[in-house]
């Protein structure tokens, strides 16, 4: 305990932790991580912890991962960084066509974090609708109940989060929430099908009431991740396809968590085959190893910004755009995805893991759920504090557990072995069962 508490003390006196009210580390300690091994994190005085949650989930394929680790030492030897404005170089040109042919989006626009991404999209469709003739000058957003889509202002003003947003109303931009068609909230004995296409028509009559000011519909595709892993039939997708499509409003979707073969398929919009207008990725891109994140959109919008004049340009930017080091960390987690077939692996172990849960039955909990290699379900308890006392009964039991509200999810990198599915089942069993 000796270097775990050196550590958290010089931490608690200087770092200022995210999404934490700092006071309540007077009783839930941090833990000061000192190395990460596959799915393991190892602390300072050697404890080891099952990463469930990927670090937030962003880490695809483990942690000190030989081959992404190798890509950025050879990247490290020829080239750290250089500004992406006038200049350009191997790795960022090579991602940008590799993920044009994932998404079918033919331009790529670079920041370092899930919420830039966002930002980029929103003030990418209100210039469009700017710059393009005949059209009117749309500048409204739409998105879902329950959504989320990172927290700068503008990614705040879209997002629907009540402990996130409501300190910061004043400051946001107003935009409407459409009903979410989160499974969970459908009437008893409807199926989520017919409920996913009750929201649809709710979408339809909002948009074809408000499509002359409408820029853009933002929406999570399939699972609803920080709402507590929400998870919806994909009839609403193609649905909302139509609408936008209909009444000529964008569509934005924000696979930042889903995206990278997290719901079963490379991008959760295949699974209803459709294509948005703008697609937000960052998270998992890197395989959990640097931040980057990139706004994806068609050709059709991309040439609408394409002009002699230089307002009509989008002049929108980050000092690390396109960063050398972290587009050889995304290239390589690509190569990782061709060459082990993870996309196809991952739907055994998806059925595996599936299975295995079965031992959590005793467990009072409902809306048992997933969706490729998201996992979970909703605890049914009294104890108020449940999902403090989970994560650090967990942590006990070295495991990495951090329930939204009462969803406890299992979202583990794709790397996770049989045994370790095993310690993660009997370790979050031992959790639940002093805390529920
Ligand atoms: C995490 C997340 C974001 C924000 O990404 P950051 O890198 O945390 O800013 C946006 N949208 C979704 C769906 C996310 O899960």
């Amino acid at each position: 305990m000796e270097k775990n508490n050196a550590l958290l003390q010089r931490s608690l006196a200087s770092v200022w932790h995210p999404c934490t009210q700092m006071k309540q580390h007077e009783t839930y300690p941090l833990i000061p991580i000192k190395s990460g091994d596959g799915v393991w994190l190892v602390d300072a005085d050697g404890k080891r912890y099952l990463d469930a949650l990927s670090s937030w989930w962003v880490n695809l394929f483990g942690h000190n991962n030989p081959r992404i680790k190798e890509a950025i030492k050879q990247q490290l030897d020829t080239l750290e960084h250089v500004m992406l404005a006038g200049f350009t170089h191997e790795p960022v040109v090579a991602l940008s066509e590799k993920l044009a042919q994932l998404t079918g989006l033919g331009h790529a626009f670079y920041a370092s974090d899930g919420a830039s991404a966002t930002e980029i999209a929103l003030k990418m469709s209100f210039h469009y609708w700017r710059n393009v003739v005949g059209k009117p000058q749309k500048s409204k957003f739409i998105s879902l109940q329950n959504s989320y889509h990172g927290e700068t202002l503008g990614a705040l003003g879209v997002t629907d989060v009540a402990i996130f947003k409501d300190t910061y109303a004043p400051l946001l931009m107003q935009s409407a929430q459409m009903p979410s068609p989160d499974f969970r909230l459908a009437e008893t004995g409807e199926s989520a099908e017919a409920y996913a296409l009750r929201c649809a028509e709710a979408l339809e009559l909002y948009v074809s009431a408000h499509c002359h000011g409408l820029a853009a519909f933002i929406i999570e595709p399939l699972v609803q991740c920080a709402a507590g892993m929400g998870m919806y039939h994909p009839s609403y997708l193609r649905r909302a396809r139509e609408i936008c499509t209909k009444y000529e409003v964008h569509l934005i979707a924000d696979e930042i968590a889903v995206g990278f073969g997290r719901t079963g398929t490379m991008f959760a919009c295949e699974q209803a085959q459709i294509k948005a207008d703008f697609v937000c990725l960052s998270k998992g891109i890197t395989g959990g190893y640097l931040p980057l994140s990139v706004a994806m959109t068609t050709n059709q919008v991309y040439q609408e910004f394409y002009d002699d004049s230089t307002a009509r340009g989008f002049l929108h930017s980050h000092s690390y755009t396109g960063n050398p080091l972290a587009c050889s960390a995304a290239l390589a987690t690509l190569g990782i995805f061709e060459d082990d077939k993870v996309v196809e692996m991952n739907k055994e172990k998806s059925t595996q893991i599936c299975a295995k849960m079965a031992a959590l039955a005793d467990i009072p909990h409902t809306n048992l759920r997933h969706q490729g290699m998201i996992f979970a379900f909703d605890v049914i308890t009294k104890n108020t504090k449940f999902s403090r006392d989970c994560y650090s009964a967990a942590l006990k039991e070295g495991l990495l557990l951090r329930p939204i509200g009462n969803t406890v999810y299992f979202m583990p990198p794709y790397s996770i072995t049989d045994d370790e599915v095993d310690f993660m089942i009997n370790a979050t069993l031992k959790a639940l069962k002093s805390t529920v």
